[in-house]
């Protein structure tokens, strides 16, 4: 059996739901299905129940914004994922994986606590020019983000930053009060936690 995510809404072919997502495919047929159908598959097949969790949570960052997000839970043969998505253009998305026989409840507490250690930091300033124009800067000389797919097309993608979209454009503005700096670029998947080397931060800033 191979699996694939689609992003596009469409009825679950089993129970009618519309939030179906999960295409499954085997040699000789594809089929549709919405989380808990698709679940209640991998119980039947590998004896381990998807257990209850709560569908939404609210998680305020650092500066005391609220960020509401819908969770998901998803069995494989092997693993328990659960992802938290701040269902909006740029907002936040935490995934973790556990194997099929994790600590359910724990897998929850880990997604909500990486939720909120990544949420901690915010990395961009928004201000207001003396013309009345908007402004974005880099408020410590460190950045995380996730690139993101562009609506609008094109060949250059979104940045999600702090739960927020922004444009390459935008982004370089940004860049423009760091001209002569250097400049570290990572890529994580989304399973991977950002980490910063705070010991080098403060040693930095004479702490
Ligand atoms: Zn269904």
């Amino acid at each position: 059996m191979n699996l694939k995510e689609v992003a596009a809404m469409a009825l679950c072919q089993r129970c009618g739901n519309e939030n179906s997502y999960i295409h499954l495919t085997s040699d000789s047929q594809t089929e549709r299905l919405c989380l808990r159908c698709y679940n209640s598959l991998m119980a039947g097949e590998f004896g381990v129940e998807a257990e209850s969790y709560p569908e939404g949570m609210t998680i305020r960052d650092g500066k005391g914004t609220a960020h509401h997000f819908e969770i998901r839970k998803r069995l494989d043969p092997l693993h328990i994922f659960m992802e938290a998505m701040e269902k909006k253009q740029g907002g936040y998305d935490f995934k973790v994986m556990g194997d099929l026989y994790t600590d359910q409840g724990e897998l929850l507490l880990q997604l909500i606590a990486k939720a909120e250690r990544e949420m901690a930091e915010s990395y961009v300033e928004e201000g207001t020019f003396p013309d009345g124009q908007r402004c974005h800067s880099i408020r410590s000389g460190r950045l995380a983000g996730r690139v993101g797919w562009n609506p609008a097309g094109g060949d250059v993608p979104l940045l999600a930053i702090d739960g927020k979209s922004y444009t390459w454009d935008e982004f370089g503005k940004m860049l423009l009060h760091f001209e002569g700096f250097q400049r570290k670029l990572e890529m994580l998947d989304l399973f991977e936690e950002i980490e910063w080397n705070n010991s080098k931060q403060k040693k930095e800033q004479g702490q």
